[in-house]
């Protein structure tokens, strides 16, 4: 993967971002994803935030290489406050990293007043922690799709501001992602169930079938035959 060929997962993210966007890529490490859009032309300005030194560096490198140091903010910093005022970013990207993580910097934004008109988010893990708190803080879920990479699965939420009610099976699978019933979407969850099957063996076998824990993993596995259907 580099800045002109992106990998699928990191194509669906560039595809959710508006022509023109002012954008921040948070947790930008190479800057693949906004030196990818400024390449096209699709936008023309892009604050790369990084915590560590090392990814602001290679993504440094990868702006000179492309020549598109003039184009971008290069910012050492926690989160969105990478990001100021002055930037005028309205679209945000966070990909590849876990969901809490996520969590906690959509959070940290929101109490520093910050709120932007478009997220673009590719959580690792705990997609639902991120859903939860997106409807939770004014966000309203307006698109979802799911990538198959190798053997990973990776969902992308979109959200703008506004208001919504998420079912308990929307914040497990996705509100889109559940009625699309994609390929990824099925080839996730059937996996998913399959290790849930082996645990079920295992507790079976090491006498506890009939505990709490083995409950849990039962409710889990029926909601997951549920989205499936
Ligand atoms: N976004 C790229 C992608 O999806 O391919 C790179 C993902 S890389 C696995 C995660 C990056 O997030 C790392 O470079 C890490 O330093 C950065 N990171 C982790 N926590 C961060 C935070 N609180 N603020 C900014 N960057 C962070």
């Amino acid at each position: 993967m580099d800045s002109v060929n992106l990998s699928p997962r990191l194509a669906a993210v560039a595809s959710f971002v508006p022509k023109g966007a002012r954008l921040a890529d948070i947790g930008s490490d190479h800057a693949y994803l906004p030196a990818h859009l400024l390449l096209k032309s699709h936008i023309d300005f892009a604050v790369v935030g990084e915590v560590a030194k090392g990814p602001l560096e290679n993504a440094r490198q990868e702006l000179k290489r492309q020549r598109l140091l003039a184009a971008t903010a290069l910012r050492l910093a926690d989160g969105l406050a990478a990001v100021t005022d002055d930037d005028q970013v309205d679209t945000v990207t966070i990909a590849g990293m876990g969901g809490i993580l996520i969590r906690d910097i959509l959070a940290a934004a929101k109490q520093r007043g910050q709120s932007f008109t478009t997220l673009i988010l590719q959580p690792n893990t705990d997609e639902q922690v991120v859903r939860e708190w997106l409807v939770q803080h004014g966000y309203q879920i307006t698109h979802e799709r799911i990538v198959q990479e190798d053997k990973h699965f990776y969902e992308i939420i979109v959200a703008k501001p506004g208001n919504q009610t998420l079912s308990a099976q929307d914040l497990v699978f996705g509100p889109f992602l559940r009625d699309e019933q994609s390929p990824a979407f099925k080839a996730k969850w059937q996996k998913e169930a399959d290790r849930i099957s082996l645990i079920f063996e295992r507790l079976t076998a090491a006498g506890k079938a009939d505990t709490p824990a083995y409950q849990q993993w039962q409710a889990r596995f029926q909601d997951i035959q549920e989205a499936l259907s």
